[in-house]
């Protein structure tokens, strides 16, 4: 092929692909292409920027917890296959299957690890195995056993939103009868962090607590600050005065069980404060995005584009956005949001929830549209005893890798990137993208 040199908005760089029209179907050089692109994608080390590290007996993983009996879409189940080519992987398991004489060796093998690789180590061990430099830990609160310069904790806003009587929004559904008082349970620890035993009486005294409270969890390693709203109530967010908020505040604030509009006014006022003060001292937003887990999850009241008011409000331009998981299912209309020059989309989640063939096209897609925008997870969690994080990390990392790999070389082969370029978008993608977001803090 001719080496041509091509000049595209004032960059110059050396294409060694014939610079004509993109083809609409790859050709038959796109396995070849994949198989040559998958091993240099392998090697680039990742930032995850959104996980769930973690032992199966650390409640702290996360700020909620799973809903009982709550249905998973089929590979997100504990009995996926996949998940015994993970333990093979990383703890060379010799079954083909987890009954329960085998999951012993997985159990004892583990613990023999952790004896091995003490403290912080077995887990850095683990992201070294996946290649990954760092990830974020996205969890309650940090535990002893994660290294912090390895997991950069993002911690939980939501529990804000919720000061007053939840009786009624605990008694919405059984899976907000799980997931409010957790709410709860996380406030009183922030509260406790700031050394409050009751709520201050007046709003100025309450906001002044939420900011000691982002500059205290900055201070403990705290990177980013992450709302899953959208699992408790509508992300629709108006824009009410602080009055109308102080008035709220000043009626509930020692008791009563405020109207459900009354709740969520003052909600989204609290909503845009904490995301004003985001902006306010470099704590970039995260915010559950996607569909989520137990079977009360309302996807149409959580639909991405109702953020759209708040991501494109010129007031919020200093405030860094991350959509966590990227708006799955609606990805597709997610990835103009990044248009916005403050938003960007995390993958995690997506990437478990498709198999490689379904997620390639997703990734495609976005690195077709805003590739400077869009940055790599896995959301791993533990699954129970005998299958942790580990392995949850493993199938994340391996998944989005290949995925990429294949959505590249059809990129490739289609002409409408180089085989050079391509390389540049998987680092960005999988590395540069996320960490240029924290100014310095993470690599
Ligand atoms: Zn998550």
């Amino acid at each position: 092929m001719k080496h041509t040199l091509v000049v595209s908005c004032g960059i110059m760089f050396l294409s060694s692909f014939a610079p004509a029209q993109a083809r609409p179907f790859p050709g038959s050089d796109v396995e070849q292409i994949y198989q040559r692109l998958l091993p240099r994608v392998e090697k680039i080390p990742a930032f995850d920027h959104h996980a769930h590290p973690g032992f199966s007996d650390d409640a702290d993983v996360d700020a909620m917890a799973a809903p009982p009996n709550a249905s998973a879409a089929l590979r997100t189940r504990d009995d996926n296959p996949e998940l015994i080519a993970a333990a093979k992987a990383l703890f060379e398991y010799p079954y083909a299957d987890f009954s329960p004489e085998h999951a012993k060796y997985l159990i004892a093998k583990k613990a023999e690890l952790k004896k091995q690789h003490p403290g912080v180590a077995y887990f850095n061990m683990i992201l070294d195995k996946i290649n990954t430099e760092s990830s974020v830990a996205n969890r309650a609160m940090m535990p002893d056993y994660l290294d912090g310069k390895r997991f950069p904790w993002v911690f939980f806003a939501d529990a804000f939103m919720w000061p007053f009587n939840n009786e009624r929004e605990t008694a919405r559904n059984p899976d907000e009868g799980v997931f409010i008082p957790l709410q709860e349970k996380m406030l009183r620890r922030w509260m406790q962090q700031e050394k409050l035993s009751t709520l201050p009486a007046k709003l100025d005294g309450y906001l002044d607590f939420i900011a000691h409270v982002l500059v205290d969890n900055q201070k403990k390693g705290g990177i980013a600050m992450k709302f899953e709203v959208a699992y408790f109530r509508p992300t629709t967010f108006s824009d009410p005065t602080r009055q109308r908020a102080e008035t709220i505040y000043q009626q509930y604030a020692s008791g009563g069980v405020p109207s459900e509009k009354d709740y969520r006014t003052f909600q989204d006022y609290i909503f845009r404060y904490l995301v004003e003060e985001g902006g306010r001292s470099h704590l970039p937003v995260h915010i559950h995005s996607a569909v989520g887990i137990g079977d009360y999850f309302n996807l149409s009241q959580s639909n991405v584009m109702n953020l759209e008011s708040v991501l494109r409000d010129p007031r919020y331009h200093g405030t860094t956005f991350v959509l966590i998981h990227g708006g799955y299912p609606l990805e597709r209309e997610a990835v103009w949001l990044a248009a916005m020059k403050n938003v960007y989309l995390d993958s995690s989640f997506g990437e478990l929830a498709q198999y490689p063939s379904a997620f390639k096209d997703t990734l495609k897609m976005w690195l077709e549209t805003f590739p400077d925008k869009i940055t790599f997870g896995t959301d791993c969690f533990p699954y129970n005893e005998v299958l942790g994080a580990e392995e949850s990390y493993w199938l994340g990392a391996e998944s989005s890798r290949m995925a990429l790999a294949a959505a590249l070389a059809e990129m490739v082969s289609e002409n409408e990137v180089s085989e050079g370029r391509a390389l540049e978008l998987a680092h960005a993608y999988l590395h540069d993208n996320a960490v240029k977001l924290y100014e310095g803090r993470v690599h």
